[in-house]
């Protein structure tokens, strides 16, 4: 029976990476009112599973709602059914609010799996809202669990054995929220005893791996607003006598600890593998820079940042300041990893056409806008077509950033012809451009990373490949190629 279950998360997670299929291109199947389309994916992270958008851009509110498609009817059905409810309420409750100019109001709805195996499934929702009113990104979790082959809900009851477990919960929760720094100031005695009192109603919301449970408070239930929606993490090592017999095998438990050292086995030897790699490379060092315009996609910009994560690489995105606003949380991811965002302007204008306000409008509430979200303002441009001359470079106050390659990926959208090109034009200090929009080039990142790595190329910033620093200040203005 154990070995029937599949692996670990973590280990699902590793051997994708590795052995990531090219996927067919992604197909709009149908297209529904509101402009609404559907597109099925059969590209995932997850082995078995597909990933399904829904996505609405008009003028007046953008949403893009993604989510896991198990190939399994009942859990399907009530996965898009709770999420086709979140976004009717999001459409119905800004329909009638004033359209903000350059400010939609949006709705993005991302997903991660905690755990999964071959019985049961354990996933997240990331949900945010953006009011172009408030101007702020209200973000919220949603946890789901799920027996794979019933589709029925997982609930606690199911996981403990007796009422017991409901005391338990209470006191751990209540150690942990007062102890967590960051919100026990905020806490209240009174507030805290109703949000963390040991019934049903106040633990509801979780989610778990084979290591821990996680816990999730609503808003307002333990503490006000400020605070948002707490969570605990509790160890099922400390909760284990308190779960049921038929539940315990689902956690792997047994396999658990011969895992985590098989686990770091693969990584030693992963790493020492990479060495020796590179010292038969030799010491010398290449280096590339890999340039993004034209996102953030929902879809290929994150698994562009996957392929980067699995080489140790960086990269640079130039994005549009209007899919800022689309994707916060990638913005996010992009800043987190180590990534150099740059400025494409707000709505893809080509600048030699605008007059010098509006120039200065398009890149201005372009790095507003990134900066709202990442506290950092883009040091680069990109202009949209490269397009560039005298009155431009005296307008901008940031350097002009072109390229060396160009992979016309947008023009031929074939995977083969961007990896051939880039293969047959590369050299050491290339700054290359593609648009993390198109599935081909996605695709073909993938493969370049690979082909180049094992030339021993390393994947570096705009900035680092160019040298930028507090010595070396790039020149407002100055176009810059490689
Ligand atoms: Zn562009």
């Amino acid at each position: 029976m154990i070995k029937r279950i599949l692996p670990i998360l973590f280990i699902l997670l590793v051997v994708i990476a590795c052995e990531f299929r090219n996927e067919e291109q992604v197909l709009p199947v149908e297209t529904k009112t509101k402009n609404e389309e559907v597109i099925k994916s059969t590209s995932s992270k997850y082995p078995g599973i597909e990933v399904e958008s829904k996505i609405v851009e008009n003028d007046h509110y953008r949403y893009a709602v993604h989510y896991p498609i198990f190939n399994k009817s009942k859990i399907d059905t009530q996965v898009r059914s709770i999420l086709n409810d979140r976004i009717n309420t999001f459409v119905e409750k800004f329909t009638n609010k004033e359209k903000i100019e350059g400010w939609p109001h949006h709705y993005n709805v991302d997903f991660r799996i905690e755990y999964l195996t071959k019985e049961l499934v354990s996933l997240v929702f990331t949900e945010s809202t953006f009011l172009g009113d408030e101007k702020v990104i209200k973000e919220r979790t949603i946890p789901m669990n799920f027996y794979l082959e019933t589709g029925k809900q997982i609930i606690l009851e199911d996981i403990f054995l007796n009422e017991g477990y409901l005391e338990k919960l209470s006191k751990i929760s209540v150690e942990q929220l007062k102890s967590d720094d960051t919100i026990k100031k905020s806490l209240q005695s009174d507030w805290l005893n109703i949000g963390t009192k040991p019934i049903r109603s106040n633990f509801r919301q979780f989610h778990f791996t084979n290591k821990e449970l996680t816990i999730q408070f609503g808003e307002n239930q333990v503490g006000p607003e400020e605070i948002g929606s707490p969570v605990i993490v509790i160890s099922w090592d400390e909760l284990e006598f308190l779960i049921k017999d038929d539940f315990l095998p689902l956690l792997e438990k047994e396999k658990r600890n011969k895992k985590d050292k098989e686990e770091k086995k693969v990584v030693t030897e992963k790493k020492t593998k990479e060495k020796t790699k590179k010292s038969k490379k030799g010491s010398v060092k290449k280096r590339v820079a890999f340039t993004f315009d034209d996102g953030p996609h929902g879809q290929y910009t994150k698994e562009i940042l996957d392929y980067f994560d699995d080489n140790h690489g960086k990269a640079t995105f130039f994005v549009l300041g209007n899919r800022v606003n689309y994707y916060p949380e990638l913005i996010t991811r992009i800043h987190e990893e180590g990534h150099e965002i740059g400025n494409h302007t707000w709505n893809h204008k080509q600048l030699t056409l605008l007059k010098n306000s509006d120039i200065e409008s398009q890149l201005k509430k372009t790095s507003k806008a990134i900066y709202s979200i990442t506290g950092t303002k883009p040091t680069l441009l990109r202009p949209p077509y490269g397009s560039t001359n005298q009155v431009v470079s005296e307008v901008v106050n940031l350097p002009i950033i072109l390229w060396s390659i160009d992979t016309l990926d947008w023009k031929s959208r074939n995977t083969k012809t961007i990896v051939n090109h880039v293969m047959t034009n590369v050299t050491d200090g290339d700054i290359i451009l593609m648009h993390d929009i198109h599935q081909s080039s996605a695709d073909a990142v993938k493969i370049l990373l690979e082909k180049l790595s094992e030339q021993g190329y390393e994947f570096v910033t705009v900035s680092e490949i160019l040298g930028f620093n507090e010595d070396h200040v790039p020149v407002s203005g100055k176009v810059y190629r490689k």
